[in-house]
Protein backbone atom coordinates (compact mmCIF):
# COMPACT_ATOMS: atom_id res chain seq x y z
CA UNK A 1 0.00 0.00 0.00
CA UNK A 2 0.99 3.45 -0.75
CA UNK A 3 0.01 6.73 0.54
CA UNK A 4 -1.71 9.02 -2.29
CA UNK A 5 -2.27 11.90 -0.58
CA UNK A 6 -1.87 14.04 2.80
CA UNK A 7 -3.93 17.14 3.90
CA UNK A 8 -3.38 19.49 6.48
CA UNK A 9 -5.92 21.35 7.67
CA UNK A 10 -6.11 24.62 10.07
CA UNK A 11 -9.18 24.55 12.00
CA UNK A 12 -11.04 27.07 15.02
CA UNK A 13 -13.39 25.83 17.17
CA UNK A 14 -14.93 27.63 19.96
CA UNK A 15 -12.92 28.23 23.10
CA UNK A 16 -15.00 28.89 26.77
CA UNK A 17 -13.42 31.87 28.93
CA UNK A 18 -11.52 29.42 31.20
CA UNK A 19 -8.81 30.41 33.64
CA UNK A 20 -5.40 29.03 33.99
CA UNK A 21 -2.17 30.05 35.39
CA UNK A 22 -0.87 32.10 32.53
CA UNK A 23 -4.66 33.76 32.32
CA UNK A 24 -8.22 33.20 30.19
CA UNK A 25 -8.10 31.03 27.39
CA UNK A 26 -8.88 33.24 24.10
CA UNK A 27 -12.34 32.83 21.88
CA UNK A 28 -11.05 30.22 19.67
CA UNK A 29 -9.18 27.03 20.30
CA UNK A 30 -6.98 26.07 17.16
CA UNK A 31 -6.25 22.23 15.65
CA UNK A 32 -4.58 20.95 13.03
CA UNK A 33 -6.09 18.44 11.40
CA UNK A 34 -4.10 15.28 9.33
CA UNK A 35 -5.41 12.99 6.83
CA UNK A 36 -3.30 10.47 5.48
CA UNK A 37 -4.85 8.91 2.44
CA UNK A 38 -3.87 5.65 0.91
CA UNK A 39 -4.03 4.27 -2.26
CA UNK A 40 -6.95 1.77 -1.02
CA UNK A 41 -8.62 4.49 -0.57
CA UNK A 42 -8.86 4.59 3.52
CA UNK A 43 -7.71 7.49 5.05
CA UNK A 44 -6.12 7.96 8.79
CA UNK A 45 -6.64 10.89 11.10
CA UNK A 46 -4.79 12.79 13.08
CA UNK A 47 -5.13 16.01 15.13
CA UNK A 48 -2.62 17.99 16.99
CA UNK A 49 -1.83 21.67 17.72
CA UNK A 50 -2.62 24.75 15.46
CA UNK A 51 -0.60 27.11 16.60
CA UNK A 52 1.36 29.05 13.00
CA UNK A 53 4.99 27.07 13.81
CA UNK A 54 3.45 23.83 13.92
CA UNK A 55 1.47 24.14 10.97
CA UNK A 56 3.97 25.17 9.07
CA UNK A 57 5.96 22.36 9.80
CA UNK A 58 3.76 19.98 9.75
CA UNK A 59 2.79 21.40 5.74
CA UNK A 60 6.75 21.09 5.21
CA UNK A 61 6.64 17.26 6.33
CA UNK A 62 3.09 16.33 4.18
CA UNK A 63 4.47 17.28 1.29
CA UNK A 64 6.78 14.69 0.91
CA UNK A 65 5.24 11.83 2.50
CA UNK A 66 2.97 10.30 -0.99
CA UNK A 67 4.17 7.75 -2.28
CA UNK A 68 5.24 6.59 1.71
CA UNK A 69 4.34 2.72 2.64
CA UNK A 70 1.99 3.73 5.81
CA UNK A 71 3.59 1.17 7.80
CA UNK A 72 6.95 2.46 7.37
CA UNK A 73 6.81 4.25 10.83
CA UNK A 74 10.94 4.65 10.54
CA UNK A 75 10.80 6.12 7.10
CA UNK A 76 8.26 8.91 8.87
CA UNK A 77 10.83 9.29 11.05
CA UNK A 78 13.86 10.26 8.50
CA UNK A 79 11.51 12.55 6.81
CA UNK A 80 10.84 14.35 10.22
CA UNK A 81 14.37 14.46 11.34
CA UNK A 82 15.12 15.79 7.48
CA UNK A 83 12.89 18.63 7.48
CA UNK A 84 12.81 19.66 11.41
CA UNK A 85 15.43 20.62 12.58
CA UNK A 86 15.16 21.08 16.80
CA UNK A 87 18.12 22.20 18.39
CA UNK A 88 16.97 23.35 21.73
CA UNK A 89 17.70 21.76 24.69
CA UNK A 90 15.03 20.36 26.74
CA UNK A 91 14.67 22.06 30.64
CA UNK A 92 12.01 25.02 29.74
CA UNK A 93 8.57 25.05 31.72
CA UNK A 94 5.94 25.92 30.21
CA UNK A 95 1.82 25.22 31.10
CA UNK A 96 1.41 24.14 27.27
CA UNK A 97 4.70 22.33 26.72
CA UNK A 98 3.56 20.60 23.21
CA UNK A 99 3.84 24.09 21.64
CA UNK A 100 7.32 25.08 22.63
CA UNK A 101 9.88 25.23 19.69
CA UNK A 102 11.86 22.06 21.37
CA UNK A 103 9.06 19.91 20.85
CA UNK A 104 8.53 21.09 16.96
CA UNK A 105 9.81 17.63 15.78
CA UNK A 106 8.43 15.43 18.40
CA UNK A 107 5.08 16.65 17.85
CA UNK A 108 5.06 16.78 13.84
CA UNK A 109 5.88 13.38 14.15
CA UNK A 110 3.49 12.16 16.55
CA UNK A 111 0.70 14.06 14.60
CA UNK A 112 1.59 12.02 11.21
CA UNK A 113 2.42 8.75 13.29
CA UNK A 114 -0.90 8.69 14.77
CA UNK A 115 -2.73 9.14 11.24
CA UNK A 116 0.23 6.24 9.76
CA UNK A 117 -1.08 3.88 12.29
CA UNK A 118 -4.53 4.97 11.83
CA UNK A 119 -4.59 3.94 8.54
CA UNK A 120 -2.41 0.78 8.86
CA UNK A 121 -5.52 -0.68 11.64
CA UNK A 122 -8.04 0.27 9.06
CA UNK A 123 -6.08 -1.14 6.49
CA UNK A 124 -6.33 -4.32 8.53
CA UNK A 125 -9.00 -3.98 9.98
CA UNK A 126 -8.32 -3.93 13.51
CA UNK A 127 -9.62 -1.18 15.97
CA UNK A 128 -5.94 0.84 16.77
CA UNK A 129 -5.45 -0.58 20.44
CA UNK A 130 -5.44 -3.92 18.73
CA UNK A 131 -2.32 -2.56 16.34
CA UNK A 132 -0.88 -1.08 19.36
CA UNK A 133 -0.47 -4.51 21.62
CA UNK A 134 -4.32 -5.30 22.07
CA UNK A 135 -6.36 -3.80 24.33
CA UNK A 136 -6.36 -4.22 27.75
CA UNK A 137 -9.56 -2.42 29.04
CA UNK A 138 -12.84 -1.35 27.27
CA UNK A 139 -13.52 1.37 29.12
CA UNK A 140 -11.13 4.16 29.39
CA UNK A 141 -11.61 6.58 32.56
CA UNK A 142 -11.06 10.48 32.26
CA UNK A 143 -11.57 12.96 34.68
CA UNK A 144 -13.85 16.16 34.75
CA UNK A 145 -11.46 18.55 34.29
CA UNK A 146 -13.04 21.79 35.92
CA UNK A 147 -12.14 25.09 35.77
CA UNK A 148 -12.88 28.95 37.03
CA UNK A 149 -14.22 30.78 33.97
CA UNK A 150 -16.01 34.04 32.74
CA UNK A 151 -19.24 33.90 31.78
CA UNK A 152 -18.58 35.17 28.92
CA UNK A 153 -15.97 36.42 26.32
CA UNK A 154 -14.59 40.21 25.87
CA UNK A 155 -17.10 41.52 22.71
CA UNK A 156 -19.28 38.69 22.94
CA UNK A 157 -17.94 37.25 19.29
CA UNK A 158 -20.37 34.26 20.10
CA UNK A 159 -23.38 33.67 22.37
CA UNK A 160 -22.52 32.79 25.74
CA UNK A 161 -21.59 29.37 26.86
CA UNK A 162 -24.51 27.80 29.24
CA UNK A 163 -22.05 26.93 32.34
CA UNK A 164 -21.82 31.19 33.22
CA UNK A 165 -19.44 32.62 35.63
CA UNK A 166 -17.63 29.78 37.85
CA UNK A 167 -15.62 31.76 40.45
CA UNK A 168 -17.32 30.80 43.98
CA UNK A 169 -16.81 27.60 45.67
CA UNK A 170 -20.57 27.04 44.94
CA UNK A 171 -20.55 27.70 41.25
CA UNK A 172 -17.50 24.91 41.24
CA UNK A 173 -19.20 22.43 43.09
CA UNK A 174 -21.96 22.82 40.64
CA UNK A 175 -20.01 22.76 37.77
CA UNK A 176 -18.56 19.15 38.89
CA UNK A 177 -22.43 18.09 39.48
CA UNK A 178 -23.03 18.76 36.00
CA UNK A 179 -20.18 17.16 34.64
CA UNK A 180 -21.05 14.77 37.04
CA UNK A 181 -24.35 13.91 36.22
CA UNK A 182 -23.94 14.56 32.64
CA UNK A 183 -20.72 12.36 32.14
CA UNK A 184 -20.65 9.95 35.22
CA UNK A 185 -17.16 10.85 35.68
CA UNK A 186 -15.50 9.23 38.52
CA UNK A 187 -13.03 11.61 39.46
CA UNK A 188 -12.09 15.31 40.00
CA UNK A 189 -9.27 17.64 38.47
CA UNK A 190 -9.29 21.81 39.47
CA UNK A 191 -7.23 23.95 37.01
CA UNK A 192 -5.71 26.30 39.82
CA UNK A 193 -3.04 28.63 39.62
CA UNK A 194 -5.89 31.46 38.76
CA UNK A 195 -7.69 32.86 41.98
CA UNK A 196 -6.41 32.61 45.32
CA UNK A 197 -4.73 29.39 46.17
CA UNK A 198 -6.67 29.38 49.68
CA UNK A 199 -10.29 29.88 47.96
CA UNK A 200 -9.11 26.75 45.35
CA UNK A 201 -8.12 25.07 48.31
CA UNK A 202 -11.60 25.63 49.98
CA UNK A 203 -12.89 24.71 46.46
CA UNK A 204 -11.10 20.87 46.79
CA UNK A 205 -12.31 20.69 50.44
CA UNK A 206 -16.03 21.33 49.30
CA UNK A 207 -15.60 18.62 46.33
CA UNK A 208 -14.37 15.83 48.87
CA UNK A 209 -17.77 17.02 50.91
CA UNK A 210 -19.83 16.89 47.92
CA UNK A 211 -18.38 13.64 46.46
CA UNK A 212 -17.00 11.49 48.75
CA UNK A 213 -15.16 9.08 47.97
CA UNK A 214 -13.97 10.58 44.18
CA UNK A 215 -10.49 10.86 44.12
CA UNK A 216 -9.22 14.68 43.51
CA UNK A 217 -6.65 16.48 42.12
CA UNK A 218 -5.33 19.97 41.93
CA UNK A 219 -3.26 21.71 39.60
CA UNK A 220 -2.17 24.99 39.49
CA UNK A 221 0.93 24.82 36.33
CA UNK A 222 3.45 25.76 39.07
CA UNK A 223 2.48 28.96 39.95
CA UNK A 224 2.85 28.26 43.54
CA UNK A 225 5.66 29.39 45.48
CA UNK A 226 7.04 26.17 47.95
CA UNK A 227 5.46 28.23 51.21
CA UNK A 228 2.22 28.56 49.17
CA UNK A 229 2.22 24.97 48.31
CA UNK A 230 3.33 23.97 51.65
CA UNK A 231 0.36 25.59 53.26
CA UNK A 232 -2.11 24.14 50.52
CA UNK A 233 -0.53 20.25 51.05
CA UNK A 234 -1.51 21.13 54.76
CA UNK A 235 -5.34 21.53 54.19
CA UNK A 236 -5.40 19.31 51.30
CA UNK A 237 -3.40 16.31 52.18
CA UNK A 238 -5.50 14.25 53.56
CA UNK A 239 -7.69 14.22 50.09
CA UNK A 240 -5.35 14.62 47.11
CA UNK A 241 -4.70 11.80 44.83
CA UNK A 242 -1.86 13.43 43.44
CA UNK A 243 -0.55 16.96 43.67
CA UNK A 244 -0.07 18.18 39.45
CA UNK A 245 2.26 20.90 39.40
CA UNK A 246 2.42 22.97 42.55
CA UNK A 247 5.97 24.65 41.98
CA UNK A 248 8.20 25.57 39.09
CA UNK A 249 11.11 23.08 38.84
CA UNK A 250 11.87 19.19 39.82
CA UNK A 251 14.24 19.87 42.73
CA UNK A 252 11.20 21.52 44.20
CA UNK A 253 8.77 19.09 43.38
CA UNK A 254 11.21 16.63 45.01
CA UNK A 255 11.31 18.71 48.06
CA UNK A 256 7.36 18.65 47.94
CA UNK A 257 6.95 14.94 47.93
CA UNK A 258 9.98 14.37 50.54
CA UNK A 259 8.02 16.96 53.17
CA UNK A 260 4.11 16.35 52.25
CA UNK A 261 4.78 12.43 51.49
CA UNK A 262 2.26 13.29 48.56
CA UNK A 263 2.39 11.99 45.02
CA UNK A 264 3.67 14.49 42.76
CA UNK A 265 2.67 14.56 39.13
CA UNK A 266 3.67 16.59 36.08
CA UNK A 267 3.18 17.73 32.51
CA UNK A 268 5.65 20.31 32.86
CA UNK A 269 9.17 18.93 34.34
CA UNK A 270 9.06 15.53 32.64
CA UNK A 271 8.49 16.18 28.86
CA UNK A 272 10.85 14.31 27.09
CA UNK A 273 13.42 10.68 28.12
CA UNK A 274 15.87 13.18 28.73
CA UNK A 275 14.21 14.68 31.95
CA UNK A 276 12.41 11.25 32.31
CA UNK A 277 16.18 10.32 33.64
CA UNK A 278 17.05 13.43 36.00
CA UNK A 279 13.10 12.30 37.20
CA UNK A 280 14.06 9.32 38.39
CA UNK A 281 17.40 10.10 39.96
CA UNK A 282 15.59 12.44 42.18
CA UNK A 283 12.35 11.65 42.37
CA UNK A 284 10.74 14.82 41.43
CA UNK A 285 7.31 13.39 40.23
CA UNK A 286 5.85 10.20 41.20
CA UNK A 287 3.22 10.14 38.38
CA UNK A 288 3.79 10.99 34.63
CA UNK A 289 1.22 12.95 32.68
CA UNK A 290 2.04 11.19 29.28
CA UNK A 291 0.76 13.37 26.46
CA UNK A 292 1.18 11.23 22.64
CA UNK A 293 0.87 14.94 20.95
CA UNK A 294 4.17 16.09 22.45
CA UNK A 295 6.37 12.85 23.55
CA UNK A 296 6.24 11.93 19.98
CA UNK A 297 3.38 9.68 18.87
CA UNK A 298 1.75 6.74 20.27
CA UNK A 299 4.06 4.42 20.31
CA UNK A 300 6.32 7.00 22.21
CA UNK A 301 3.41 7.05 24.71
CA UNK A 302 4.06 3.33 25.10
CA UNK A 303 7.39 3.24 25.54
CA UNK A 304 6.96 6.16 28.49
CA UNK A 305 4.42 3.53 29.90
CA UNK A 306 7.48 0.92 29.69
CA UNK A 307 9.47 3.03 31.49
CA UNK A 308 7.71 4.27 33.95
CA UNK A 309 6.54 0.61 34.98
CA UNK A 310 9.97 -0.10 35.16
CA UNK A 311 10.99 3.02 37.22
CA UNK A 312 7.84 2.31 39.64
CA UNK A 313 6.14 5.83 38.63
CA UNK A 314 2.20 5.68 37.87
CA UNK A 315 0.98 7.46 34.53
CA UNK A 316 -1.95 9.32 34.05
CA UNK A 317 -2.76 11.82 30.54
CA UNK A 318 -2.72 15.13 29.87
CA UNK A 319 -4.76 17.05 28.06
CA UNK A 320 -5.35 20.76 25.85
CA UNK A 321 -8.22 21.81 24.43
CA UNK A 322 -9.07 19.46 21.60
CA UNK A 323 -11.39 17.73 19.87
CA UNK A 324 -11.99 13.83 19.07
CA UNK A 325 -9.74 12.81 16.69
CA UNK A 326 -7.47 13.51 19.41
CA UNK A 327 -10.02 11.87 22.54
CA UNK A 328 -10.15 9.16 20.20
CA UNK A 329 -6.00 8.40 20.11
CA UNK A 330 -5.66 8.86 23.64
CA UNK A 331 -8.12 6.91 24.08
CA UNK A 332 -6.94 3.86 22.03
CA UNK A 333 -3.21 4.59 23.42
CA UNK A 334 -4.81 4.49 26.98
CA UNK A 335 -6.58 1.25 26.14
CA UNK A 336 -3.54 -0.38 25.46
CA UNK A 337 -1.19 0.55 28.43
CA UNK A 338 -1.30 -1.98 31.17
CA UNK A 339 -0.09 -0.01 33.64
CA UNK A 340 -2.00 3.59 32.92
CA UNK A 341 -4.09 3.32 35.86
CA UNK A 342 -5.46 6.80 36.81
CA UNK A 343 -8.21 8.64 35.22
CA UNK A 344 -6.90 10.49 32.19
CA UNK A 345 -7.69 14.51 31.56
CA UNK A 346 -9.63 15.91 29.29
CA UNK A 347 -11.38 19.05 27.74
CA UNK A 348 -13.42 17.61 25.14
CA UNK A 349 -16.93 18.37 27.71
CA UNK A 350 -15.99 21.88 27.61
CA UNK A 351 -16.27 22.35 23.75
CA UNK A 352 -19.26 21.67 21.16
CA UNK A 353 -17.88 21.79 17.69
CA UNK A 354 -16.90 19.24 15.79
CA UNK A 355 -14.91 17.72 12.71
CA UNK A 356 -16.36 14.28 13.09
CA UNK A 357 -19.98 13.08 11.82
CA UNK A 358 -20.56 12.14 15.49
CA UNK A 359 -19.42 13.17 19.18
CA UNK A 360 -17.71 11.11 20.96
CA UNK A 361 -19.62 9.49 23.85
CA UNK A 362 -18.39 9.67 27.13
CA UNK A 363 -20.46 7.53 29.80
CA UNK A 364 -19.92 6.29 33.41
CA UNK A 365 -17.00 8.14 33.21
CA UNK A 366 -15.30 7.05 30.22
CA UNK A 367 -14.94 6.15 26.52
CA UNK A 368 -15.43 2.74 24.73
CA UNK A 369 -12.98 1.30 22.54
CA UNK A 370 -15.41 -0.98 20.52
CA UNK A 371 -14.17 -3.08 17.30
CA UNK A 372 -14.33 -0.60 14.56
CA UNK A 373 -11.00 -0.13 12.73
CA UNK A 374 -8.18 1.89 13.11
CA UNK A 375 -9.59 5.03 15.39
CA UNK A 376 -13.72 4.02 14.73
CA UNK A 377 -14.20 7.80 13.34
CA UNK A 378 -15.13 9.19 10.10
CA UNK A 379 -14.41 13.31 9.40
CA UNK A 380 -17.36 14.67 8.32
CA UNK A 381 -16.62 17.24 5.44
CA UNK A 382 -18.67 19.73 5.80
CA UNK A 383 -18.05 20.54 9.40
CA UNK A 384 -14.32 20.34 8.71
CA UNK A 385 -15.14 22.76 6.10
CA UNK A 386 -16.71 25.02 8.60
CA UNK A 387 -14.41 25.14 11.21
CA UNK A 388 -11.81 25.61 8.57
CA UNK A 389 -13.69 28.66 7.59
CA UNK A 390 -14.16 29.72 11.02
CA UNK A 391 -10.03 29.27 11.32
CA UNK A 392 -9.46 31.51 8.82
CA UNK A 393 -12.02 34.33 9.73
CA UNK A 394 -10.79 34.90 13.28
CA UNK A 395 -7.84 36.08 12.27
CA UNK A 396 -6.17 34.25 15.01
CA UNK A 397 -2.32 32.19 14.78
CA UNK A 398 -1.62 31.60 18.12
CA UNK A 399 -3.54 30.93 21.13
CA UNK A 400 -0.60 31.95 23.70
CA UNK A 401 -2.04 35.31 24.23
CA UNK A 402 -3.75 34.69 27.63
CA UNK A 403 -2.21 36.68 29.95
CA UNK A 404 -2.68 40.12 27.47
CA UNK A 405 -6.33 38.96 27.17
CA UNK A 406 -6.72 38.62 31.09
CA UNK A 407 -5.82 42.39 31.11
CA UNK A 408 -8.99 43.12 29.74
CA UNK A 409 -10.82 41.72 32.47
CA UNK A 410 -7.63 42.81 35.02
CA UNK A 411 -5.82 45.59 33.86
CA UNK A 412 -3.27 45.13 37.14
CA UNK A 413 -2.96 41.32 36.44
CA UNK A 414 0.74 39.79 36.48
CA UNK A 415 2.23 37.34 34.12
CA UNK A 416 4.93 36.76 36.79
CA UNK A 417 4.95 33.04 37.86
CA UNK A 418 4.78 32.02 40.31
CA UNK A 419 2.39 34.58 41.23
CA UNK A 420 1.36 32.96 44.50
MG1 LIG B 1 -1.10 19.97 34.18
Amino acid sequence: MKIKEVRVTPIAFKDPPVLNATGVHLPYALRSIIEVEGDNGLVGLGETYGDLPILNNLRKVSGRLAGMNPFDINGLRTVVDEEIRTDLAPGFENLNPGTHAAKAGANTFGAFETAFLDLQARSIGVPLATLLGGIVRREVPYSAYLFFKYAEHQDAPYDADDWGEIMSVEALVASARRMVDRFGFKSLKLKAGALEPMHEADCILALSKAFPGLPLRIDPNANWSMPTALKVAERLNHVLEYYEDPVPKLEAMAQLHKVTGLPMATNMVVTSMAEFRENVGIDGAQVVLSDHHFWGGLLATRQLAAMCDTFGKGVSMHSNSHLGISLMAMTHVAASIPNLTYACDTHYPWNNEEVLTRRIEIKNGSVAVNDTPGLGIEIDRSALNRLHRQYLECGLTSTSAQGDYMRRWQPDFSSKQPRY
